[in-house]
């Protein structure tokens, strides 16, 4: 997100209360989580948003740093404001990205106490990579209970989905690799990535994935109140992901745009890497993938980022018309007429082979 002390841009409570007003109205929303940056530093203008979420009977969930909990003291008094307010669900950054402006001292008042408290969900979210100290190991022996799950496997990849329950706190330790992007991109060292998948697990992991399964299903307001298609990373201001200030547009208008652009539903139907390898069949010569890659939002980065993809992207997407409206149309089909708000991510399978099906009016066999 490329937070950092020096930033200061932050959503107004009126600005919040428009959003949510329309976005509480207007969508079956699952849960709304407060980001950032850091969203206790909002003070009264979060808990003000949180119960609002309460009120319209939705969950919330808020994504911080612990700097609140300076002593055990202090910490139960800041989760029961939360916990007045109707948060459902605390999430706790900790990793060595944070530590040298938050004690662990912190997370750890703030994670003892929360769970004491009926939280549907205690998640400590975890970033680490090859040198990081602060890992999952580490984590999970200092802090760790019977109860912790794991949210990825030992590949980093596959996630684990975890039931909530009625009456049980839900304990999960974000084990997430860190991967390149945004300031990461020029501030980390390879030593402290994970190593770079061959061509061949990278597709494997397109295959296992599908479509980009949080491309608009996870959508989210910026810290200057655009609607923009993901977290994935800073997407604020991209041409493509960023779909425009909801101080200048309504809600429904802006997911209107985002609904009808073609290239948001191709990533979220093939996927950007599927998208890459394409683009690298359609027109090689045209695109700039200049890097090893680990996952979605690594090359995703790439592709809406450097203004060579971009436009290659634009010149070209015409060939991707038709797969687009036919997985769209089945999506309608097989879960939305059905009822079913809920529908898995699209697995296009994309080959060489003449028995795979092309993707009608593009020259490339897919
Ligand atoms: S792959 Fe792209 S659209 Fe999907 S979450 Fe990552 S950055 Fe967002």
């Amino acid at each position: 997100m490329n937070s950092s002390p020096e930033r200061s841009d932050t959503l107004s409570w009126a600005q919040l209360e428009r959003i949510l007003s329309q976005a509480l109205s207007e969508l079956s929303l699952s849960v709304v989580i407060f980001a950032g940056g850091e969203p206790m530093l909002l003070g009264d203008t979060l808990y003000r948003a949180i119960s609002m979420c309460r009120d319209r009977g939705v969950g919330t969930r808020i994504v911080t740093n612990a700097y609140w909990a300076a002593n055990r003291d202090h910490a139960l008094l800041k989760l029961r404001e939360l916990k007045d307010a109707g948060l459902t669900e605390l999430n706790i950054s900790m990793d060595d990205y944070h530590t040298d402006y938050i004690k662990l001292e912190c997370v750890r008042n703030a994670y003892e106490q929360a769970l004491t408290m009926d939280f549907s969900a205690v998640v400590l979210a975890n970033c680490f990579g090859p040198e990081s100290e602060l890992t999952p190991e580490r984590i999970r022996r200092d802090f760790g209970s019977d109860d912790m799950k794991m949210r990825f496997g030992e590949d980093g990849i596959s996630g684990f989905e975890h039931q909530k329950q009625q009456g049980k706190t839900l304990v999960v330790l974000s084990n997430a690799p860190v991967q390149r992007l945004a300031r990461g991109c020029t501030e980390l060292s390879e030593s402290e990535l994970p190593v770079v998948p061959s061509a061949e697990e990278l597709d494997k992991l397109a295959d296992l994935i599908g479509g980009c399964p949080w491309a608009l299903k996870s959508a989210a307001i910026s810290a200057k109140g655009h609607f923009v298609a993901c977290c994935g990373f800073e997407v604020e201001d991209n041409p493509i992901l960023d779909y425009g200030s909801l101080d200048d547009h309504s809600l429904d208008a802006l997911m209107t745009k985002a609904d009808n652009d073609l290239v948001s539903n191709m990533i979220a139907i093939l996927g950007p890497i599927k998208i890459m390898r394409l683009l690298e069949k359609i027109c090689p010569t045209e695109i700039d993938f200049p890097r090893g890659y680990r996952s979605f939002c690594e090359v995703c980065h790439d592709l809406v980022v450097l203004e060579k993809n971009r436009v290659a992207l634009y010149r070209h997407m015409d060939k991707f018309v038709r797969i687009v409206l036919e997985a769209r149309s089945m999506v309608q089909r097989e879960y939305l007429d059905q009822g079913k708000r809920d529908f898995p991510p699209l697995r296009i399978i994309t080959a060489e082979t003449p028995a795979q099906r092309a993707p009608v009016g593009s020259e490339t066999e897919c």
